[in-house]
């Protein structure tokens, strides 16, 4: 038998180390019976056993849980620590990210050979597994909906003030993951579908399209919102283009009631920080960026490189095609520059790609992290510098327009090019201050630890749709070079693309 150390999680009841075999006499719980038994079973020897007092995993996320960081404490300071078990994820978390970002990510930076075990699943515990993902989500829509019904007795704990000075949501149907305690309250809270709405989001970072996720939802019985009877891609699309699910509170979303069609963001009426979000800033930037990008319903595409590749010799970008015939075996699929009439095997681009990816994300969560915080604070004093300079110029033309006379030459037309001068650089100030803002909220997420951590995983293991996901996220271009059959592929600094992009244009047009 293989004896090695075991360390085991449990919710509730007391600390036990088995390695002494003792028997305190009393009747072990019936979660601490099934996580000895899985030890048993895979060979393992329980070292020590933490409980957790009765704490819920809904209330407190997986940083605030003493037990849990007592474990964590423990498994970095014993070098034979190798792996975990817990009795099943409901337990360890209810909040999907909690766990992640608090315990694994920490813990399997220092010791990436840790494994976990759940007692409910049969083989290691991935977090990555969409099973694993599909039962957390449905382990916190229980213990929501068991936490509302407590929720009642302790509702005196809420602010229902009418005057805390924040704006109400004009009367109409809850989002979808949301309800009200009554009919008389005024605050809305997250209920049972909450989670529902995260693991939406969650998956569509992870490059699966709105098909895909309504599909699953539909076949695993989730309830859908009220105003859908059905699952389906606008479901779908009606969740992940609501700003209420990042905790803002938007106004006349809809040009009129004839016209569904949503006015671009600058137009909506918007509240940061209005209520308590279901989401962070940053799935919320990756999300908009997926679903704005061009190629949004060929995430699947074999083509995990479409649109990244151009030309070093005539600055095109290179188009495929797929050329596997049916009785050849062969994937000879290629990339091409139309203008130069040269090509390359796509798997022989892939494979390039995918062994420089690996290279230059061997060094490491921290010094992503370190890189970012860097790049963000660059990009906040850009931002800043790009106001002030914006301010300066609506102060000059708000001088001009005051010392424009009607007896001046070319009066209306000097006018209206001040005015239109000035409404647009207006606008301009206002983009700045809100890309600025975002930069803000986004350096506080700790979401951007999760998504850094999916480029450092073995990308074999990743469905098509996933790698295309991570590429979008990781690279911002390859240069071919067909002369001399070499390439280069310059990365991104961020997974905020969009962002990024607009930040480099202003580079671009200050050092022109
Ligand atoms: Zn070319």
């Amino acid at each position: 038998m293989r004896i090695q150390h075991k360390y085991s999680y449990n919710m509730n009841g007391v600390y036990l180390v088995t390695e002494e075999k003792q028997n305190t006499g009393h009747s072990l719980s019936i979660q601490e019976a099934e996580i000895l038994l899985k030890a048993k079973s895979l060979g393992f020897l329980v070292v020590i056993i933490f409980v957790e007092a009765a704490t819920s995993a809904y209330h407190t996320t997986a940083q605030h849980r003493v037990k849990m960081n007592e474990m964590k404490e423990f498994i970095l300071r014993n070098p034979n620590a190798n792996s975990v078990i817990f009795f099943d994820e409901s337990r360890v978390t209810r909040l999907i990210e909690d766990f992640y970002t608090g315990f694994i990510v920490p813990v399997k930076e220092k010791i990436p050979t840790l494994t976990l075990y759940s007692t409910k699943l049969e083989g290691e515990w991935d977090e990555n597994d969409p099973i694993v993902q599909m039962r957390l989500t449905l382990a916190y829509e229980e213990s929501a909906r068991k936490s509302s019904t407590a929720y009642s007795y302790h509702n005196g704990v809420i602010n229902k003030s009418p005057n805390d000075g924040k704006p109400k949501r004009p009367g109409s149907r809850y989002p979808y993951g949301y309800t009200k305690l009554s009919k008389e309250d005024i605050e809305l809270i997250p209920d049972e579908n909450a989670s529902i709405v995260q693991f939406i989001f969650y998956l569509y970072s992870y490059g699966y399209s709105e098909k895909k996720i309504a599909t699953l939802l539909e076949n695993s019985n989730v309830p859908s919102p009220s105003e859908y009877n059905h699952w389906n891609d606008s479901s779908i699309r009606y969740i992940l283009t609501n700003h209420w699910y990042k905790g803002d509170l938007t106004w006349f979303a809809r040009t009129s009631y004839s016209n569904s069609k949503k006015k671009s963001i600058e137009e909506i009426s918007l509240f940061s920080n209005h209520h308590q979000g279901l989401i962070g800033s940053s799935l919320w930037e990756i999300t908009q960026f997926f679903r704005n990008s061009k190629n949004k319903d060929r995430m699947n595409s074999p083509f995990l490189l479409r649109n990244l590749v151009f030309c070093k010799d005539c600055g095109e970008t290179l188009k495929t095609k797929n050329q596997t015939s049916a009785k050849s075996k062969n994937d000879s699929s290629f990339y091409f520059c139309s203008n130069c009439k040269c090509k390359v095997r796509k798997d022989t681009l892939h494979q390039k790609t995918i062994n420089d990816f690996a290279m230059r994300w061997a060094r490491g969560l921290k010094s992503q992290i370190q890189t970012f915080k860097k790049v963000s604070s660059n990009w906040k004093q850009m931002c800043a510098k790009t106001i002030q300079s914006l301010k300066d110029d609506i102060d000059v033309l708000r001088y001009k327009l005051g010392t424009l006379k009607e007896t001046d030459e070319f009066y209306e037309e000097l006018l209206q090019a001040v005015e239109s001068q000035l409404k647009f650089q207006e606008k301009q100030k206002l983009y700045y201050q809100s890309v600025l803002l975002r930069i803000e909220e986004l350096s506080k997420d700790q979401m951007l630890l999760e998504i850094i951590a999916r480029f450092l995983l073995d990308i074999y293991r990743y469905s098509t749709e996933e790698k295309r996901s991570i590429f979008l996220l990781s690279i911002k271009q390859i240069e071919f070079d067909f002369k001399r059959d070499h390439f280069n592929i310059e990365y991104r600094l961020s997974p905020y693309v969009e962002i990024e992009t607009l930040m480099d244009d202003s580079l671009e047009m200050k050092t022109s």
